[in-house]
């Protein structure tokens, strides 16, 4: 019987996930709509942590700006909010101290302690999703910066003239190597005159998402392959600018472009060893696809609260 059972609730835009974690296997899930409210959000949150039955080792993932304290700051998707003290409320309400993290810190946390990148000292977690989150273990911790805030991988610069970006500047990595960027991408190719065989997967053009052109391109479609194909350069990029910062022995990717598998890996290995640093002269990161998928964040932060109990 493992008695380091604890619980983990990723709060997503739209839905709270719950899990209970023992050793590396999710036990338990719970799913609710996540409410618009900061209090409503705390009832919620409570309500999960009681159906799990209250365990005493509780994490929480939460998106945007979240200070070491567990107060969201800024967040883009929960849009009522601001100075919320995730943490501060839910202690209240449970009588004990909870553990509050940015979600992809956590879910770059599952796949450290758990997941693609489990025994590696240094790896860098990425998720390719509407925006990119990011995580950085660095000699075997996770790094939070002076604020907590570190890890903010998808708003590296890379072209300044670039396509504006939720954050208010212009040309942040997000806006080319997410899976939302992918779409636009391919949309922008359909609108030329590209992309013929996506009417087999989608019945207007201008609605084809990333997922589709990697499905498209793992059945073979020369213009679907040119577009992952591009597509993977810009996420290399991005990767070996990371490296070249944390110097990893593990690159782990995640988000549902992951799910494609190689279709989409083996281009962005390509130009990953091609752009790399003397890639000649040293070893290469491994480039992995995430273990976890939708449950990464919610694994991460119950690992977390199990890592914070034993330090
Ligand atoms: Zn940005």
């Amino acid at each position: 019987m493992n008695s380091g059972a604890s619980i983990g609730i990723d709060v997503g835009g739209t839905k709270c996930l719950g899990v209970i974690l023992e050793g590396d296997h999710v036990v338990t899930e719970v799913r609710r709509p996540t409410p618009a409210s900061p209090v409503a959000i705390i009832d919620t949150l409570e309500e999960i942590v009681h159906e799990l039955g209250d365990l005493p080792t509780v994490g929480v993932g939460v998106p945007g700006l979240v200070t070491r304290q567990g107060v969201i700051r800024a967040s883009p998707n929960l849009t009522a909010v601001a100075d919320f003290d995730v943490a501060g409320m839910l202690a209240a309400r449970l009588g004990h101290s909870v553990v509050v993290d940015n979600d992809a810190t956590c879910a770059a946390v599952a796949e450290w302690r758990a997941g693609a990148a489990r025994g590696h000292r240094d790896a860098v977690v990425v998720t390719l999703g509407t925006g990119i989150g990011g995580g950085l273990i660095v000699d075997d911790r996770v790094v939070r910066g002076t604020n907590g805030f570190a890890g903010e991988v998808g708003h590296m610069v890379i072209d300044p003239n670039g396509p504006v970006c939720p954050c208010g500047r212009r040309g942040c990595w997000e806006r080319f190597a997410s899976g939302s960027a992918l779409g636009a991408m391919a949309r922008a190719v359909v609108r030329a005159g590209g992309l013929s065989a996506i009417t087999t997967l989608v019945d207007d053009g201008s609605d084809v998402r990333g997922e589709q052109v990697c499905e498209l391109a793992a059945r073979g479609d020369v213009e679907a392959l040119d577009v992952v194909n591009e597509f993977a350069y810009w996420v290399a990029l991005g990767l070996v600018s990371l490296t070249n910062m944390t110097d990893p022995s593990c690159i782990v990717i995640g988000g549902g472009l992951a799910a494609s598998g190689d279709v989409f890996m083996d281009p962005v290995r390509h130009h990953f060893a091609r752009l790399l640093y003397s890639p000649n002269l040293r070893p290469h990161p491994r480039l992995e696809i995430a273990r976890f998928g939708e449950l990464a964040g919610a694994v991460g932060a119950a690992s977390l609260a199990t890592l914070s109990r034993s330090a």
